[in-house]
Parts: structure tokens; sequence; C-alpha cells
């Protein structure tokens, strides 16, 4: 039996990172991702160049209609298996002040993270509670702790899921699943890459963006048997900006 391992938005950024590093420990990584399948196929073949498993499973993370289809596919195609570590890590920023803010930004973004948290991990947990097992990760975000101006929609999104971490937490600690949220702050991605970089170094107290495999190493911890007793955190990652 494999222990699989599904993250949301696996095939690039933190969420790539993520990937390569869980089947490293031994994961058999299920790589979930929008659209970009070129980056998604060379993920999974830079997993399997380093030894390790991986799958693709795409679907649109805001959807509950896609989101049951992937996942009864996925369900057939490997009877009697179950995901025993859940990365709800796909996310997008769409950045206005409110006064500009579409309802198109607002959906996107408080979709994206909400629909996807609530759906896949609804589904995932119902078996990691019965087997007794199980690591659920979110990635929040450092505006979901303080707030960012121009960020109203993801900074509630992120909070949300912050929130939802802590009471998912409680609902499942006795059956040995722990459940965290990650708030990392300025990493350096495609999703940061319009950003004034030299600019907002200067506001970090380490004066550098973090990088995906930093925060690859947290999720990886927290999904270690030696993370058993922390739950309901939410941990930043952050080089100091906001503690
Ligand atoms: P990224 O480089 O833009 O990658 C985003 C990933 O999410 C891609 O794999 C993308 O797939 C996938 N994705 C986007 N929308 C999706 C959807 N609707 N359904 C399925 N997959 C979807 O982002 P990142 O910087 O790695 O960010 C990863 C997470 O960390 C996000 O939740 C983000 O909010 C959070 N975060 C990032 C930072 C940072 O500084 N980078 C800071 C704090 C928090 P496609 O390639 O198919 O589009």
């Amino acid at each position: 039996m494999s222990k699989y391992a599904l993250i949301t938005g696996g095939s690039r950024g933190i969420g790539k990172a993520v990937a390569k590093r869980l089947a490293k420990e031994g994961y058999t990584v299920v790589l979930n991702y929008q659209s970009n399948q070129a980056a998604a196929e060379a993920a999974k073949q830079e997993i399997e160049s380093e030894g390790g498993q991986a799958e693709l499973l795409p679907f649109d993370v805001s959807s509950k209609e896609a989101i049951n289809q992937a996942l009864d596919q996925w369900e057939a195609a490997h009877p009697g298996e179950y995901i025993s570590a859940l990365v709800n890590n796909a996310g997008i920023r769409r950045d206005n002040i409110m006064v500009f803010m579409s309802d198109e930004e607002w959906d996107k973004v408080v979709n994206t993270t909400m629909n996807g948290f609530f759906y896949i991990t609804r589904r995932v947990v119902t078996t990691m509670v019965k087997k007794r097992n199980g690591r659920i990760i979110n990635m929040a975000s450092l505006s979901g702790l303080k707030g960012m101006p121009g960020q109203t929609n993801y900074t509630a999104a992120k909070a949300a899921l912050i929130g939802a971490t802590k009471a998912l937490a409680l609902e499942v600690a006795a059956r040995k699943v722990t459940v965290n949220a990650i708030a990392p702050g300025f990493i350096a991605t495609d999703m940061t890459k319009d950003l004034n970089v030299d600019e907002l170094k200067q506001t970090i107290p380490m004066k550098r963006f973090g990088t995906a495999e930093e925060v690859a190493a947290l999720v990886a911890f927290l999904a270690s048997d030696e993370a058993a007793y922390i739950t309901g955190q939410a941990i930043s990652i952050n080089g100091g900006l906001y503690t």
C-alpha cells in the first residue's frame, strides 16, 4: 500500500516544492493543478527523475462539481487506498482596493481558497477519521493574520481558512488527524514576481524573500509522525516580518 498525499496547486511554486519534498519522504504525491498542463507534467517528471512517485489530478478547486468528479475518479482507480496527507495549497491573488474591487475579483479569490478547502477536505477527512490517521495542512498567508491593503478578498479568504483550520482541528483531534495552517510571508514564486522585490525586501527583517523549499520543509514536518501533537495552529514562516 502506498501513502498518498494530495497537493492542490502542486504543479508550480510552493505546491511543487511541497510535492517534491513529500515524494522524498515516501509519499506517492497526487498533483492537482488547474490549467497549466506543461508545468504539471514537468513537475511529475522531476519527481520521478529523483526516484519519487507522482500522479496528476487536474481540476478547478473552486468548483464543487469538478472536485467531486476528480475525487470519484481517483477513488475508483485506487480501490482500498486513501489520501493520508492533504495540502490545501492552491490559491490566487486578484488585488485591488475595495472601492474598485469587482464582483469577479472577490468571488474568484474567495471561492478558490474556501471551496477548495471545504469540498476537498470534507471528503478526504471522512476517511482519515475512519482510519485514525491523517494530516491536513492549509496554506494561508501573513495577509490572513495581519490584513494587507489591496487584499480584502485575499485577506478575508486566508483569515477564514485559519479559522476553519482551528475549528476542524478540534473536531478530529481525538481521531489522530491533525489540521494546521501555514502563514507564509513573501515567498519567491510566480505569484509574487510582479511585486517590487527590492523595495519589499527592505521591510523584511531577514532582507530577503523566502523560498518555496523552506515552506515545503515546514509542510514535511507537519506531515510527519513527529508532529503528531501539533494541531489547530497557524504557523508563520516570514523572515521575521510579523510575529
Ligand atoms: P503560484 O506559483 O501562483 O502557483 C499556484 C498553483 O495553484 C499552480 O499550481 C496553479 O495551477 C494552482 N491553481 C491556481 N488556481 C487553481 C484552481 N482554481 N484549481 C486548481 N489549481 C489552481 O502560487 P504560490 O506562490 O506557489 O502560492 C501557493 C499558495 O501559497 C497559495 O495559496 C498562496 O495564496 C499561498 N501564499 C503564497 C505566498 C507567496 O509569497 N508566494 C505567500 C503567502 C501565501 P495552474 O498552473 O494550472 O494555474
